[in-house]
């Protein structure tokens, strides 16, 4: 299945018959994407899938898969051309606040990694407050800061 591939290249060609015919081209170009909502960053993450899920059909021959690019592909395509400029705007707004959401979990664990290599994570046993404690400073005694019962531990 090299539809998607196809369908790359197809618009790398139209892209070079634009560059040949110049202006005039660029000009109905932008008579016709008038009204419309044109490409945002939702759309653009659809194109890059989309290329994606094409490159890997290459190597792996997926009915389903190829099927899958080209709704993405079709669908961000549908995005650029639509005329409902506020529903898609909303749909933008969607994708961003998600895309932040994703982008904070990974930073999020990624702070907790560098915090289990520089700190101790320990449970008071008498309360189960958990208690940070910095690596290397050999046997210490703890303090609780919530029930104030101490214990000792290797840090
Ligand atoms: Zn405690």
């Amino acid at each position: 299945m090299q539809v998607c591939v196809g369908a790359v290249s197809a618009s790398l060609v139209v892209s070079k018959v634009a560059q040949k015919r110049g202006l005039d081209l660029k000009q109905r170009f932008i008579r016709f994407m008038q009204g419309r909502y044109g490409a945002d960053d939702y759309s653009k993450f659809l194109v890059g899938a989309g290329l994606a899920l094409a490159i890997l059909t290459i190597f792996v021959r997926n009915a389903l898969l190829s099927l899958f690019c080209w709704v993405l592909l079709l669908y961000a395509y549908f995005r650029i051309f639509s005329r409902n400029i506020q529903k898609r705007y909303q749909e933008n707004m969607k994708y961003l606040s998600y895309k932040g959401k994703v982008r904070g979990f990974f930073q999020k664990g990624k702070n907790t990694v560098v915090q289990r290599k520089n700190f101790h994570i320990y449970t008071c046993p008498s309360c189960g407050q958990k208690i940070r404690i910095p690596r290397g400073k050999g046997k210490i005694e703890v303090r609780c800061p919530k029930c104030s019962e101490t214990f000792v531990k290797r840090s």
